[in-house]
């Protein structure tokens, strides 16, 4: 699994206004690019593509909150009262 320079030629340029993975890029890992391809593994060296970012921190926050109308959780730790 190496870059064989294929992935050039797919290349995707910067969406304007919208993500990446928004508009339908693929990252690829190995050759740390990210290319406009439909299939789900990457033609140039033949390594799963990334469809999704990467954050799952953040998109955990965002659950929390919308499950409860409003209000986050994991918020609610009480760090500074044990003093
Ligand atoms: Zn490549
Ligand atoms: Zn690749």
């Amino acid at each position: 699994m190496t870059c064989k320079g294929i992935c050039i030629r797919h290349k995707a340029q910067k969406p304007v206004g919208s993500g990446r993975y928004a508009s339908g890029q693929k990252r690829c890992q190995i050759c740390e690019i990210f290319i406009k391809w439909d299939g789900l593994w990457c033609p140039c060296c033949g390594y799963r593509l990334r469809t999704k970012p990467r954050n799952l921190k953040y998109k955990a926050k965002l659950r929390a909150r919308t499950k409860k109308g409003g209000i986050v959780e994991t918020i609610e730790q009480p760090a500074v009262i044990a003093v």
